[in-house]
């Protein structure tokens, strides 16, 4: 686990805190895996589009992808190399300009291909397919291959937009079917992958597997990875891309809040309550969407436990008017007081660029430690509530 290497009685809270530290050791490995391959390693922004880290990413990664204008605007301005962008379906008044940034253009189907070649020419154009192959249970929300998707093309789908438009101008296929997931998961989907769409890929370039590998887990099995790259590499001769966005910045981050008050428990045996300055449904609105529970620290070196584990038990929660507000049980060796800090750990993610204010709450103060020393890079006020509503 990643302890925070700053000092976090020295923030103002609540407040991302990014270290530099670990999302460089995440770089590291994302680059070991390109250099042994020669993959393509895009960051998607959707995940983290913190641009003050962009000057150390880019050291590591070719390019960022996007998922509209204004994420494919920030990688071109912000981080350079390959910018690509993915949407299902794309708004013809913003094709031109988004053909400023982008150089690469995912589409949801041929037919989408069609309709806006004439404002790409020169542009790299792929189509993204869906083998309807789910490999993850539970979050429906988080899997494009759950009936009904509305992300990729099915084979049959596929087959009957070859036979009308044909694949000129088409250079590569695009998956995205994991979240969060190791590479056994990309194995078996790749395979069924060319099983569906192999006929096709000896027409390609290029391939990009998508997102939701967590390559920088500890237990990620790397290996099987670059055997899968190395597989399509050579037998296709496709360059092959991938554009994970957690893993990027996995445990590179965390969310520091102080207690504003402890609220008795009733009578019954629930927990005392914690009321924090940070908000589940603002702050790290995938505790609520996901759902997951994050991890919290209990000291500087061990992490609060399950309701009950500990001495001292409380439920979480955020200062908003939200009856679900609450972030999850846990338990302490110390009782929380008003003014005590918390850590929330991996936090980098999904978090920054997924807040909101409802319930005019404030948005966190954004840090990065950087080797040389804690920089604020943003601090938010009254202005940006209003300029959102
Ligand atoms: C979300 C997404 C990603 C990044 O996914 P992670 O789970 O953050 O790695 C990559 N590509 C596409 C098309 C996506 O929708």
């Amino acid at each position: 686990m990643n302890l925070p290497v700053f000092d976090i009685n020295k923030v103002t809270t609540p407040c991302y805190v990014t270290e530099e530290k670990y999302l460089r050791h995440n770089a590291e490995i994302l680059k070991s895996v390109s250099d042994r391959t020669g993959c393509k390693i895009l960051l998607a922004q959707k995940a983290f589009s913190m641009y003050a880290c962009y000057p150390l990413l880019k050291q590591y990664l070719c390019g960022t992808t996007a998922s509209g204008l204004y994420e494919a605007r920030l990688g071109y301005e912000m981080f350079g190399g390959e910018t690509h962008v993915y949407s299902p379906a794309y708004d013809p008044a913003q094709i031109t300009e988004l053909a400023k940034y982008a150089g690469h253009f995912m589409f949801n189907s041929i037919r989408q291909y069609d309709l806006h070649k004439g404002a790409l020419t020169g542009k790299v154009c792929g189509v993204r397919v869906n083998p309807r192959f789910s490999t993850q249970e539970g979050h429906e929300i988080y899997d494009p291959c759950a009936k009904g998707s509305r992300l990729g093309q099915t084979l049959e789908a596929f087959e009957k937009d070859v036979e009308r438009y044909g694949l000129n101008g088409i250079s590569g296929l695009h998956f995205h079917t994991l979240c969060e997931q190791n590479s056994d998961a990309l194995k078996a989907t790749a395979e069924e992958v060319e099983r569906q769409f192999g006929k096709y890929l000896g027409e390609m370039k290029w391939i990009n597997f998508g997102g939701g590998h967590h390559i920088t887990r500890p237990d990620y099995d790397i290996e099987t990875l670059c055997e899968v790259i190395e597989y399509f590499r050579d037998k296709y001769s496709l360059e092959v891309y991938l554009e994970p966005g957690e893993a990027v910045a996995l445990n590179a981050g965390f969310l520091i809040t102080t207690v504003l008050d402890v609220i008795g428990g009733d009578t019954d045996g629930e927990n005392d309550i914690a009321i924090l300055d940070t908000s589940a449904a603002c702050h790290m609105p995938d505790v609520l969407e996901m759902p997951y529970r994050p991890t919290v620290l209990d000291s500087e070196f061990s992490t609060a436990g399950e309701a009950g584990a500990k001495p001292h038990s409380y439920r979480l929660g955020g200062p908003t008017c939200l009856a679900g507000d609450v972030i999850g049980d846990y338990s302490f060796d110390r009782p929380l007081k008003a003014g005590d800090r918390l850590v929330f750990c991996d936090m980098a993610i999904y978090s920054m660029c997924k807040n909101n204010t409802f319930n005019g709450m404030p948005l966190p103060t954004i840090y990065y430690n950087r080797d040389t020393g804690i920089e604020e890079v943003k601090r938010f006020g009254y202005e940006d509530f209003l300029r959102r509503i």
